[in-house]
C-alpha cells in the first residue's frame, strides 16, 4: 500500500482498510516471528505473555510514512496494547485499537 493511499485512509477515517491489506498482514506476521510471539513490554519486566497484537511505536495517524516500517513495530499482548493506547488516548483518540488488532 502506498503512502498516498494510507494518508487518504487516515483522512477518511478508514484506517481499518490499511490493517486488512496484504502488505500489513505479512509485515505483522514477520514482526510476531521476530519477537517470538512474545509481548515485548512484558518481556522487559521479566514476564512472559503471548503477543497477539502488533503495535506501531510511531502511530500510523501521526507518522503514516512509518506504517510499513518493520522497525516501527512491536509485538504486545492485549493488555499491554490497551495500556499503551490508554496512555496515548490522553492526547489522541483511542479508537484505532480495534483496527490494529487485525
Ligand atoms: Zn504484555
Ligand atoms: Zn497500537
Amino acid at each position: 500500500m502506498e503512502l498516498k493511499r494510507i494518508k487518504e485512509l487516515i483522512g477518511q477515517d478508514k484506517l481499518v482498510k490499511f490493517y486488512q491489506c496484504p502488505a500489513w498482514r505479512k509485515l505483522r506476521r514477520q514482526a510476531l516471528i521476530r519477537d517470538n510471539n512474545e509481548c515485548q513490554n512484558c518481556k522487559r519486566i521479566g514476564r512472559y505473555r503471548a503477543a497477539d497484537h502488533v503495535h506501531h511505536l510511531k502511530e500510523v495517524k501521526e507518522y503514516p510514512e512509518y506504517a510499513l516500517t518493520f522497525d516501527n513495530l512491536e509485538s504486545l499482548c492485549r493488555r499491554c496494547h490497551n495500556d499503551v493506547h490508554d496512555r496515548l488516548a490522553e492526547v489522541n483518540q483511542p479508537k484505532f485499537i480495534n483496527e490494529e488488532r487485525w
